[in-house]
């Protein structure tokens, strides 16, 4: 048995349980029997709906988890954490209600209304999408409410720590900023108890033997700018009372859950090492972990996680099963890919592929495969061995211009009678498909009429379909070389001529193939109906004459298909 190589496994192998911040971690003490389980962390920031980047990051997240628990034997708890005591810096233009969250402006986005109007907060709307989506697809985790941690106190040793060494964090810090922000820095940001807001207050002095510090609400803060309400105070830092800075949070995080691993965006690499500096400021390690790439947008531009651009979830779950999308993320995170609606067929087809593989791997292989991770999230393993897949559906579509999933699932089972057998899979592949022809195939369809002598090779072409008898997709592809032999042209161009004029593309499926699927009698009759070749069927029987011709003039042994051709 060969260890398994993939990805997950590389990064399950980095993870060292037992760091100082485990034990700093009351959870984990709180867990009972045996050894605490390791923490893995996602974040997600809260101030915009969650998106394919969250998701993402979940899912390899618990790929990396699922693999440790098989390398270790060791349990993993997977948190959500959400940022939502995270002040709103700026209106986000795609919500609605921007009167209302203009207010707002530098309070926490767990104490700011629901522009949707449904849940209790701004914050608890984007926590409820962003379990939605994590619950349809039955992905373990533990959603993390950043305002409900702080609280309860789960921070409050570590809060104390840094209020203690305020002075080293500051030296940390203080050089990443310009200069004319170093000034007035403070990792804390307290929560003015008269007007709320986090980024209008400025701490004027630490109280480290009382817990607390003393501050004055006088900044101005945001666009447009909402100006402090003049308060001051001495406050504690304990019990959310005050937040500290991203950065610093994260440290915290780290710190106080005793995270064991973490992955994040290559955006995010400077962020973490400095970060990694001030957990171990405070005692405790950076977990292990990787930066991964970005997703590319349509044009190639980066789709950061915190913006909603790109493509959602939703979106590929309307054109492919969300197993194809689980493959497509499970591929090396650290290869930059655009992420955009045409990798989706072949993503499905590849996933296909895999599936198909899967049961000939042997232990360690198998572990490496994408399968072996599905299997452990669905507790059963999928299979598929048919020879249906998604180009063919989307091929099915194009040739026989159907809107009707039955008919369109009768010529499947005609062409792959193993398609019975998989008949929930074969269908979602119809419905997938017919979303993606519609959205993104019709639209762009240009068919153009036969030029030159294009209509009299199309007429020779329906007359060997008419005359052959079988359904042989050989013998049907060979038509169309024999065509072009005759004629002296390329094959390719010939194959060019049939889907411009037949399937309004330049590109299209092996032409023996889709014969086959939507049946000769049917392509014929496709032909045919281009009023130009109707016009030159009576010159058809000269044609013929050569490439009679042609076959007895062959070798022999190149006319094997050829003869099965009824000329
Ligand atoms: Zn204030």
């Amino acid at each position: 048995m060969s260890d398994p190589v993939a990805w997950p496994f590389q990064e399950a192998k980095k993870i060292k349980p037992g760091s100082a911040g485990e034990a700093f971690g009351r959870e984990l003490s709180r867990t009972g029997a045996g050894a605490p389980p390791v923490i893995f962390q996602a974040g997600f920031g809260p101030s915009g709906l969650p998106h394919i980047g969250t998701f993402a990051e979940v899912v390899r997240t618990t790929f990396v988890l699922q693999a440790f628990e098989h390398l270790t034997g060791r349990q993993g708890v997977l948190y959500a954490f959400c940022d939502d005591m995270d002040g709103l810096r700026r209106v986000p233009k795609n919500l609605p209600r921007p009167d209302l969250l203009e207010q707002h402006l530098g309070r926490p986005i767990s104490q700011i209304p629901d522009p949707f109007g449904c849940c209790d907060s701004y914050a608890g709307h984007m926590e409820k999408k962003l379990q939605e989506m994590l619950d349809a697809y039955q992905l373990p985790y533990q959603l993390k409410s950043s305002t409900e941690e702080y609280r309860r106190g789960v921070f409050n040793e570590g809060l104390r720590l840094i209020l203690q060494k305020v002075e080293q964090v500051k030296a940390v810090i203080l050089p990443t900023l310009k200069e004319e922000n170093r000034e007035d820095w403070s990792p804390f940001f307290p929560v003015c108890p008269k007007c709320g807001r986090l980024y209008t207050t400025r701490v004027t002095a630490y109280h480290p033997e009382r817990d607390s510090l003393s501050y004055v609400c006088d900044g101005v803060f945001g666009e447009p700018p909402v100006k402090g309400c003049g308060h001051q105070a001495e406050v504690s830092v304990l019990f959310g009372n005050a937040k500290v800075g991203w950065k610093m949070d994260w440290a915290l995080r780290w710190l106080s859950y005793g995270v064991g691993y973490e992955m994040f965006g290559k955006d995010l690499i400077d962020s973490a090492k400095l970060s990694g500096k001030l957990v171990r400021l405070l005692g405790g390690e950076a977990p292990a972990g990787m930066s991964y790439e970005m997703f590319l947008s349509e044009d190639g531009k980066k789709i950061s996680k915190s913006v909603g651009e790109g493509l959602a979830v939703e979106d590929w779950l309307r054109y492919a099963p969300l197993e194809s999308m689980l493959y497509y993320l499970y591929q090396n995170p650290k290869k930059q890919r655009r992420l955009y609606f045409d990798v989706i067929p072949k993503s499905v087809d590849d996933y296909l592929v895999e599936l198909a593989r899967y049961p000939s791997l042997e232990e360690g292989p198998s572990q490496s495969s994408v399968i072996w991770h599905l299997a452990k999230l669905k507790g059963e393993t999928p299979a598929y061995t048919g020879a249906i897949n998604y180009s063919l559906v989307l091929n099915l579509i194009q040739g026989i211009g159907a809107d009707d999933a039955k008919l369109l699932y009768g010529y499947l089972l005609r062409y792959d009678p193993q398609a019975a057998e998989n008949r929930e899979l074969v269908e979602s592949l119809i419905s997938a498909g017919l979303h993606y022809f519609r959205d993104f195939i019709e639209p762009d369809k240009k068919y153009r009429q036969p030029q030159g002598n294009e209509a009299l090779l199309l007429a020779t072409l329906f007359q060997l379909l008419k005359n052959y008898s079988g359904d042989n997709a050989e013998v049907m592809q060979a038509m169309v070389f024999l065509i072009a032999q005759v004629f002296k042209i390329k094959p390719s161009e010939l194959f060019k001529v049939i889907y411009q004029v037949l399937l309004g593309q330049d590109q299209g499926p092996r032409f023996g193939t889709f014969a086959k699927l939507i049946g000769k009698d049917r392509l014929a009759e496709m032909i045919i109906r281009v009023p130009k070749v109707r016009e030159e069927v009576a010159r058809v029987p000269l044609v013929i004459e050569e490439i009679k011709k042609f076959i007895e003039e062959s070798p022999p042994e190149k006319m094997l298909d050829l003869q099965k051709i009824k000329v």
